[in-house]
Order: C-alpha cells, then structure tokens, then sequence
C-alpha cells in the first residue's frame, strides 16, 4: 500500500514555496497507485496537485494532497501523416513538449515554456490545441 505522510509542508512542491502544511500528503507514481489512493480516501477532502505553479497556499490544506508523478513517454501509434504519444501525467509539459520537436513532430511547438505538468495542461481550456490533446490516464 502507498504511504501516506502526515501534516507535510508543501513548500517544496510549489513554486511560490510557501510552507503551507498538507494535513495528509501522498505522492502517487502510477495508475495503480492513484486507483489506491481513490479507494482509500473516502468522504475526506482530496486535493491534486502538479507541478505547483498555479496553485497558491493561503492556508494549510485540509484532507489529502495526492502528488502526480506519473512518468512516462511512448509512441502509441505512427503513420506516415500523424503520430500520438502517449504521457504520463506527472511529466513535465515544457520537457515533452520539447522532447516531440526533438524528434521532429510538429504541433505542439508553439506550446512550450508553459510551466507545469502534462495532467495540468490538459485541465486547462486556454488552448485551441486542446482538441488534439486527450486524457487517457
Ligand atoms: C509564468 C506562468 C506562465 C503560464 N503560462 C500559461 C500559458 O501560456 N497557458 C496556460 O494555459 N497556462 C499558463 N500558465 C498556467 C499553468 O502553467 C497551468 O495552470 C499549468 O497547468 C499548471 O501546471 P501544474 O502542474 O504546475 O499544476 P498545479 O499548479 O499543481 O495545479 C493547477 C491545477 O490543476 C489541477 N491539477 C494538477 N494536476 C492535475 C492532474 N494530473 N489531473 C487533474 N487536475 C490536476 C490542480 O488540482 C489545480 O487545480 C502559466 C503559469 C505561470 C506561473
């Protein structure tokens, strides 16, 4: 079973590195895990957390905090006009974004430099782009 860390700081899981304290703190690096985690939690507040660059703590956080980092990267399908890939949520945007140019697929080049985690991004509604991105785990 995944371990769970009580009343943990949060400082340095977000970028404005304010201590503000998670009463329940666990970081899932699965699908499995997370599953455990959903199982276990109950009626008690949950609360996902990324990379930490658009959350600001004003307070300590009541309830668990599950940490994404989920890794990975994999082709799941290649043809001559198209490519999809497939990430882990915990991924950094920035890197795979990076890593797709880097082996010379295009479209989502001109998505790079935003801070955060691929399972992040893909919550947010600012990009058109959305349409190509899908969450799958
Ligand atoms: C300097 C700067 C520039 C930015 N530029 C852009 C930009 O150009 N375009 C843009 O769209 N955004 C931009 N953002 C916003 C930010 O990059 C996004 O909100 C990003 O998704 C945050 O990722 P994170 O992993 O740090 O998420 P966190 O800060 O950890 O979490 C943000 C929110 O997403 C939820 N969340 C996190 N991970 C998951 C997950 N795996 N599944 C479900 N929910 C999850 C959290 O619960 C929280 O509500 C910018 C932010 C900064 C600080």
């Amino acid at each position: 079973m995944i371990a769970t860390v009580q009343d943990r700081s949060l400082a340095e899981y977000t970028t404005f590195g304010i201590a503000a304290r998670a009463e329940r703190l666990v970081r899932v690096a699965s699908v499995r895990d997370v599953i455990d985690v959903l199982a276990r939690v109950g009626t008690e507040p949950l609360h996902i957390l990324g990379g930490g660059s658009n959350v600001l703590c004003t307070h300590d956080v009541r309830g668990m905090v599950m940490k994404i980092e989920i890794m990975g990267r994999r082709v799941v399908r290649e043809d001559a006009d198209h490519v999809d890939v497939e990430f882990g949520a915990g991924e950094s945007w920035h890197d795979v974004v990076s890593w797709t140019v880097e082996n010379g697929w295009g479209g989502l080049e001109n998505l790079a430099l935003i801070p955060g985690t691929v399972g992040a991004i893909l919550q947010s509604r600012a990009h058109p782009q959305r349409r190509w991105l899908h969450l799958t785990r």
